[in-house]
């Protein structure tokens, strides 16, 4: 079984105004999370699934095509604790190992607001580790996760209506161009670099 206390924010819900409101956080975690993990509590139990850690479901569930549901719910637990603890306020400290593989920082902002603009619907735009160590910028659609094609995830921005809605309505451009300029935790970032 899963828990939302397991997953809780690694930031206050007023620290990331006027970029993010506290209502947006707070829906974001408690409402949508809460419910993938309800979701997903449900689907696995009694179920092979129910022994396992959340990143050996996502693992075996993709390659399982009886549980997409299961898939789904447990890749959104995944990639939504993976994003709010990109998200803080310390900023201007890109990693020039990351920067300079796309030629400098304003490259790589670029890069990445070109491939978050591509997004269409819901889905997640993310830097990614390859098994070779180079960096890559991909989006994902809907619930995929990086770790299920065997890419290690290095930051990441949710594109889902509910992560901007209530901030930006129809201004997403504008969110993505928030989220690298003030709400990124560049320090969890560089920390989790090292983590295999
Ligand atoms: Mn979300």
């Amino acid at each position: 079984m899963f828990n939302l206390n397991e997953y809780p924010l690694p930031f206050r819900e007023t620290d990331l105004v006027p970029y993010m409101s506290v209502e947006t956080v707070r829906l974001h975690h408690d409402k949508h999370l809460g419910t993938y993990i309800a979701n997903l509590n449900k689907l696995i139990a009694d179920t092979k699934y129910a022994e396992m850690d959340l990143r050996e479901i996502i693992l075996a569930s993709a390659k399982d095509a009886t549980a997409t549901k299961i898939f789904n719910n447990a890749a959104q637990i995944f990639n939504h604790e993976f994003f709010f603890n990109c998200l803080g306020r310390g900023n201007n400290l890109i990693p020039d190992l990351m920067s300079d593989e796309f030629g400098g920082v304003a490259e790589f902002k670029e890069k990445f607001k070109a491939v978050a603009n591509d997004v269409f619907g819901s889905g997640w735009v993310w830097v990614v580790r390859r098994p070779d160590k180079k960096f890559e910028i991909i989006s994902t659609k809907n619930a995929d996760t990086p770790i299920a094609h065997g890419l290690k995830p290095v930051l990441v921005l949710d594109l889902w209506e509910h992560a901007y809605y209530l901030d930006y309505q129809n201004r997403r451009a504008d969110f993505v161009d928030c989220f690298l300029e003030s709400l990124i935790d560049w320090k969890f970032v560089v920390d989790n670099l090292g983590v295999e």
